[in-house]
């Protein structure tokens, strides 16, 4: 697009990321369902692998079309968007939020490389460290996200491998008990660290707040990564992830990504460029209704407790940074049902708006039991530990009209 650095990147994740005239003409990119480019002549594709893989900036390797594993035009559209929004450099597309961890995760570690990480993260990505990169040699130290930046360094230095720290990962808020992790003290953090040689990347899972509500880059963090899945995709007819950051650290992800081949396919990749155009008027309709659905749960009988950023006091240990991190509270809340696992089930069961499916960040509301779904792969010392308790459940509030999603969650309390 001429002149954009003249627009906002509210502006750019409508129009930007594609070129009208290399397509008729046509106001909506299409899909591209390729899996291979031509080449004009040997020498241009000579020329094209070199680029792809070496060193030549980020619009030349992207000219340098070749196998759709490596890149592909959807993939630009959908990638120069979340860029923009997340005020990344670069951002790279995956088949799935746990291909994106995955592949960052691998980017950055080797055997004998440890990770130093927030509790609770997301389940999957739980397992994929404690009972996978295990298995290769690489280990973890994990911290509470109330720790202070003392604790989590002194955590961090009682591990024989402390020297080899490489990623620093957090997850804020945390799936599914929000609880909030400081990006810029773990920023602090490393900048000591730094001086003892010790030079790890920091990786925020944006899932529950980006691209919109929260920029980890802006208070320290290197690289986000997504569930796309998620509000990015918007509407669970998708499965995706994605990776942003600095073109340095992006450039090494998309070198993984093209080997581990997880690359998110033209059509993922043209629905999210079309979901990037709706994001903030997605999220700012689902935080709204949110809002309105806490001020009816707090406080109501069947309610043992409600976890939610909007109605943090000044009095909560997290709210200085809930005012200093985000820009919203966001759509997503935990409830505590009054009673154990049978209460929650009954309030789930009774639903008839919200529907009973684990997943998140879509047009319709959701409901689901972390503690038997989504974190049942956590061992249950650290599921008990973090809060993801039997009587906990997680609602993932949409665009329905508030009122209606109001009148169902209350007959549902009342049927507990
Ligand atoms: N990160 C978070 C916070 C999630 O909630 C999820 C999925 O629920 C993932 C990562 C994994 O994403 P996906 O299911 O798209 O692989």
């Amino acid at each position: 697009m001429k002149n954009e650095q003249y627009f906002t990147a509210e502006s750019l994740a409508i129009a930007g990321g594609y070129d009208a005239t290399t397509a008729h003409n046509s106001i909506k990119p299409p899909i591209y369902q390729t899996s291979t480019f031509k080449f004009n002549t040997a020498e241009e594709g000579k020329a094209f692998f070199q680029k792809a893989t070496g060193e030549a900036p980020l619009e030349e390797r992207n000219a340098s079309l070749i196998y759709t594993r490596l890149n592909h035009p959807n993939a630009i559209t959908a990638e120069y968007r979340l860029a923009k929004l997340d005020g990344a450099e670069d951002a790279a597309f995956f088949e799935s939020g746990m291909a994106a961890i995955s592949t960052t995760l691998l980017t950055f570690c080797n055997a004998g490389d440890l990770i130093l990480m927030s509790t609770p993260l997301y389940g999957g990505t739980d397992a994929f460290i404690k009972k996978h990169l295990v298995n290769f040699g690489i280990d973890y130290v994990e911290f509470d996200p109330s720790d202070s930046k003392e604790q989590i360094k002194e955590k961090l230095m009682a591990h024989q491998n402390a020297k080899k720290l490489k990623v620093i990962y957090v997850e804020t808020p945390a799936n599914p008990t929000l609880a909030l992790t400081d990006i810029s003290a773990l920023d602090e953090l490393r900048q000591e660290i730094n001086q003892e040689g010790i030079h790890p990347v920091i990786v925020a899972d944006n899932t529950y707040m980006g691209p919109i509500f929260q920029k980890p880059i802006a208070h320290g963090a290197d690289i986000n990564v997504y569930s796309a899945t998620k509000y990015i995709g918007g509407h669970s007819d998708i499965i995706a992830g994605a990776a942003s950051g600095k073109d340095i650290y992006l450039k090494e992800i998309k070198k993984k990504r093209a080997i581990l081949g997880n690359t998110a396919s033209p059509f993922t990749s043209w629905l999210l460029s079309r979901s990037l155009e709706t994001i903030g008027l997605r999220m700012e309709k689902q935080a709204a209704n949110a809002a309105k659905l806490a001020d009816f749960l707090a406080g109501h009988p069947q309610v043992e407790k409600l976890h939610f950023l909007g109605t943090l006091t000044e009095e909560d240990a997290d709210y200085t940074l809930y005012k200093r991190q985000y820009t919203s509270a966001g759509a997503m809340m935990a409830v505590e049902i009054k009673g154990g696992e049978s209460e929650a089930f009954r309030f789930l069961n009774a639903l008839q708006l919200v529907q009973l499916a684990i997943s998140l960040g879509s047009t319709e509301t959701l409901a689901s039991h972390p503690y038997t779904m989504s974190s049942s792969n956590m061992d249950e010392a650290d599921r008990l530990k973090s809060g993801i308790t039997p009587n906990l459940v997680r609602i993932s509030v949409g665009i329905e009209n508030p009122e209606d999603i109001i009148k169902d969650v209350k007959q549902a309390l009342n049927a507990v």
